[in-house]
């Protein structure tokens, strides 16, 4: 362990002392009653300043969220929000400034609110979403510390994402060290592809020591690949193009439901422009930025990651919504770029399959926007598809003509499901 770590583990100590006697209880492991029938499964999700989770009641055979919330803000001005499995608030209130000031505290009180909430209940391992695998972790593991610390020397890879994944892991090995817990990576299920779709035309040395493609947002694919494969049949036996667009866009062409191409590549910057991030750029701009601007690396990679697509180019807002309910021209610009690089990059997709028999939309804009959904599909009629306008206003499962050569769906992703399950599966849960 590195004295940083230490640092951390010190300062969690603090504040689990500082912390009212139901926080102490979660954090020093005497969080939950013990009754064998009624085990849960907490799923975490841990960003820069947010720190999701969910909870699963873990029934033989059955596995249910019934718990979902979150913590944003952290280090500013902290909010926490939870619901029921059924969507029902049941907590939203925000902290003073000063009280959750890192992932630590965020972590300490929500368990402590965990706690009151799980009576009954025997949380017996926790699941968590891992950016980066790199080359080594092409599956799910359980989490010890050694190999914490070989997902630490993967932080170069994403270190804008990597750190903050396992923070929360951290805390509980140090904490909880009875407590399993399973790394479920948004890079494993693209590890199977095809050796050129994931290679940069560069020195090949540079391959060798993992400068190639990963892609990411697998937990999202995978998890259409496994439960969508009864309503797409092209996702059991066929070519699938599936588009998650959140705040995060990607696309992965799914051939029998295995990842064989995707437009995110080394980092989760490449491919389709998203609310703040490029998408695909001329590497010669990074060049030029540094030396005719003079602009420092980290003041590109700042600009890159959060100050460009869409939220760059409308200077309106990165939030799809806003910007579909906007009149500047900005906005229009950006909606226009966006929908087009989407065309272009699912005909990509195509290309590595083949062909494609099923569209799917998922994710934030893509299972709640049936404008962009329309805008992409009329732009892809040229390779059979045909969208159905009014399935596509309403909202249904399936948004295709039923003559339509490309079956277009759209379906709602799960990535905590699909971190649940591996979690279960990893530690023979069920
Ligand atoms: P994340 O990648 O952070 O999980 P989401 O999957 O929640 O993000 O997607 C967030 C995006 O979805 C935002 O751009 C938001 O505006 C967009 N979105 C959500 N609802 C709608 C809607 N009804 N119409 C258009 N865009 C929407």
């Amino acid at each position: 362990m590195d004295n940083a770590a230490r640092a951390q583990i010190r300062n969690l100590k603090a504040v689990i002392k500082n912390s009212p006697p139901q926080a102490q209880a979660t954090a020093t492991g005497t969080l939950l009653s013990t009754s064998a029938q009624d085990r849960a499964i907490l799923i975490l999700n841990a960003g820069s300043s947010s720190l999701k989770f969910e909870v699963f009641d873990l029934q033989p055979g059955h596995l249910q969220c019934f718990l979902r919330g979150q913590i944003d803000g952290i280090g500013h001005q902290a909010h926490f929000k939870a619901k029921d499995g059924a969507g029902l608030a049941l907590h939203d209130a925000s902290f003073s400034a000063d009280a959750i000031t890192s992932q630590h505290t965020a972590l300490v009180w929500m368990l402590a609110w965990l706690r009151a909430q799980m009576v009954g209940k025997q949380l017996v391992a926790v699941g968590h979403r891992v950016v980066h695998g790199g080359t080594r972790f092409t599956q799910p593991v359980r989490v010890d510390a050694k190999v914490l610390q070989q997902l630490d020397a993967l932080v170069p890879l994403a270190p804008l994402h990597q750190p903050h994944n396992l923070a929360p892991i951290r805390s509980l090995l140090a904490e909880r060290p009875d407590l399993p817990q399973v790394a479920c990576f948004d890079t494993a299920f693209h590890h199977g592809q095809p050796p050129e779709a994931q290679m940069f035309a560069l020195p090949w040395r540079f391959h060798e020591d993992g400068v190639r493609r990963y892609g990411f947002h697998g937990l999202s694919y995978e998890y259409m690949a496994r439960t969508a494969k009864s309503q797409v049949p092209a996702l059991a036996a066929g070519r699938t193009v599936v588009a998650h667009l959140g705040n995060g866009v990607s696309l992965c062409a799914l051939l029998d439901g295995k990842s064989v191409a995707t437009t995110m590549g080394f980092t989760a910057l490449d491919g389709c422009p998203m609310g703040t991030r490029c998408g695909s750029l001329d590497a010669g701009v990074v060049i030029h930025l540094a030396r005719a601007y003079g602009m420092s690396i980290d003041a590109i990679e700042s600009m890159l990651y959060r100050d460009s697509g869409l939220l760059g180019l409308s200077d309106v807002s990165s939030d799809m919504q806003e910007l579909l309910e906007s009149s500047a021209a900005g906005a229009r610009r950006a909606v226009d770029y966006f929908v087009y690089q989407l065309a272009r990059e699912v005909a990509s997709m195509a290309a590595a399959m083949g062909g494609m028999d099923a569209l799917v939309f998922t994710a934030g804009i893509g299972e709640n926007s049936p404008q962009i959904r329309q805008a992409v599909c009329e732009r892809l009629a040229w390779m059979g598809v045909q969208m159905d306008a009014s399935a596509n206003a309403a909202g249904a499962t399936q948004i295709s003509t039923a003559s339509s050569p490309v079956a277009v769906w759209r379906i709602p992703t799960n990535e905590e499901q699909m971190i649940a399950e591996h979690t279960c599966e990893v530690l023979n849960l069920r």
